[in-house]
């Protein structure tokens, strides 16, 4: 694979970041992950719109350009033959020596990009669903901001494997916050679609986002409001949405199962819906 680093396009084995990169200590650093289908990349505007909020919210400055972002995003699809997969874009406050304390304006930003190749459209978790289990949510009070710190997600998706299923969904005070990588919808019933609003207690995940206008544009109805995970065990059918799985239904929430632990139709219409109308937009 050929990856991107600070302006230079190199073979993986020769790419290098400091030691002293405070992407690398502090976890000082934020990120995107955008789908690649049939070498376009699906929602890259809003991904660009959402690393920038990031940087703002943490002070990082972005050197680059958008033009500059997306033609190196193409040319990472184009050198790795990139049909189906992802992009991934991190960039980092950058080198200093270790200190707390930082002065942005004398460090040059870290920014790296690689390409991960796999199919997304046809997956076993599109096709036979996911189980989800809840774990606490102990992250911090900024998740909102899409930073490297990802540690605890990480061991929230271990904690579910060594439990037995696919991913953790993450509660706080016995409410859904959202998914390890992932938001988290219910539907209800009366076919009514169910997410909790945004604030800093989640990711406003750019799926979510888009999945959200697509269905009001063909009649579904959506309520933004908090959930518990009590009444997601009860629910008709439930979901994630995140870039690289777009809308991958839930069968079973601690053991409970819904739809009759197959993917449930309301979801299938809507990851339907989604890929067609990303697919129209696709850059
Ligand atoms: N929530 C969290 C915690 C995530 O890490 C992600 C994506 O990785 C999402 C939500 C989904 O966001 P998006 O649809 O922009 O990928």
């Amino acid at each position: 694979r050929t990856v991107y680093v600070n302006g230079a396009y190199v073979p993986e084995n020769e790419a290098r970041v400091s030691v002293f990169d405070r992407g690398f200590l502090f976890a000082d650093g934020i990120y995107e992950v955008a789908a690649v289908i049939g070498g376009k990349l699906i929602d890259f505007p809003a991904h660009l719109n959402r690393l920038h909020r990031s940087a703002d919210e943490l002070g990082l400055r972005v050197d680059a350009s958008n033009e500059e972002l997306l033609a190196i995003h193409r040319e990472l699809i184009s050198r790795n033959g990139i049909s189906e997969g992802v992009v991934y874009m991190q960039m980092t406050r950058g080198v200093a020596d270790r200190d707390f304390a930082y002065d942005t304006d004398s460090m040059e930003p870290t920014l790296v990009l690689f390409t991960q190749s796999r199919p997304l459209l046809e997956t076993s978790t599109s096709k036979n669903g996911m189980s989800i289990v809840s774990v606490e949510d102990i992250r911090w009070g900024r998740c909102d901001i899409k930073t490297v710190q990802l540690l605890y997600p990480s061991m929230a998706k271990m904690e579910a494997r060594s439990r037995g299923a696919d991913d953790a969904w993450l509660v706080r005070d016995g409410m859904v916050t959202e998914g390890s990588s992932s938001n988290a919808f219910i539907v209800t019933g009366n076919g009514i679609i169910v997410t909790r609003p945004l604030s800093n207690a989640i990711l406003p995940g750019i799926t979510r986002s888009a999945l959200m206008s697509y269905a009001a544009a063909t009649g579904t109805r959506i309520a933004e409001r908090t959930f518990s995970i009590e009444e997601a065990k009860d629910a008709a059918e439930a979901f994630v949405t995140s870039a690289s799985v777009f809308v991958g239904p839930v069968i079973s929430i601690d053991g409970v199962e819904l739809s009759g632990g197959k993917p449930g139709p309301v979801t299938m219409g809507l990851r339907k819906t989604y890929i067609t109308e990303s697919l129209k937009r696709a850059n």
